[in-house]
């Protein structure tokens, strides 16, 4: 039977050989470039990641952008938070969710006038940092032009990285995209009656 030794000598091997892969992985990363993210899927995750790193960026100083394609019911902790912030422009849809509102023309025209900030951030090479929160859906819905949303987002600045959220990201924005994730539902609370919860939820 292997000794205590032994088991310990089989470990700190296995951390070695880790360590080593890791470290060549790390050295053979060597470039930057603003990125392209999309966080999609079900499952609870993908704003609050977003409004994750807007903090780290603003934690280094960096100019960031948001801009919410969907206004929620509640007022949200992040625009409470951040939309006093010297480095941070946030811009809100003014409608309310799509199946609240019911009107099609109505919404489709506060589509194109949140998206003009968009593209405004999107040509500003200050802002270091755009989040397009909820942007999926106006695609989705067809109440902004696939074209003139892809080539918005290819034709920012080398150094701005842009974060997309929202369900059922399309495959055009998946090709483009650097990193993308797409958070499963494996349980959510509100499905058990929990309702939505201040600091959690919004
Ligand atoms: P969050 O903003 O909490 O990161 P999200 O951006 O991933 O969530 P959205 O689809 O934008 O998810 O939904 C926003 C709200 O709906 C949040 O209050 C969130 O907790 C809730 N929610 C998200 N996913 C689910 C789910 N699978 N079932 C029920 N409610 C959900
Ligand atoms: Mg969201």
């Amino acid at each position: 039977m292997e000794t205590r030794e032994q088991r310990n000598e089989r470990h700190k091997k296995a951390m070695q050989r880790k360590k080593q892969h890791v470290d060549e992985r790390i050295a053979a990363a060597v470039i930057d470039k603003g990125l392209l993210l999309v966080l999609t899927g079900n499952g609870k995750g993908k704003s609050s990641s977003a409004f994750g790193m807007v903090a780290r960026s603003v934690g280094h100083g960096l100019r960031c952008g948001v801009v919410q394609f969907i206004k929620g019911q509640w007022v949200c902790g992040e625009h409470l938070l951040f939309s006093s912030h010297p480095l941070v422009e946030f811009y809100v849809m003014n409608t309310g969710f799509t199946w609240d509102t019911q009107d099609r023309e109505g919404d489709i025209a506060a589509a194109e006038k949140t998206w003009a900030h968009a593209e405004q951030l999107l040509r500003n090479p200050e802002v270091k940092v755009v989040v397009l929160d909820e942007l999926t859906y106006m695609l989705t819905y067809g109440y902004l032009d696939h074209t003139k949303v892809l080539d918005a987002l290819k034709q920012r600045p080398t150094d701005q990285h842009v974060i997309v959220t929202g369900r059922n990201a399309n495959d055009q924005l998946i090709a483009i995209a650097d990193t993308v994730s797409e958070i499963n539902d494996v349980k959510h609370a509100f499905n058990a009656g929990v309702r939505v919860q201040s600091g959690i939820d919004y």
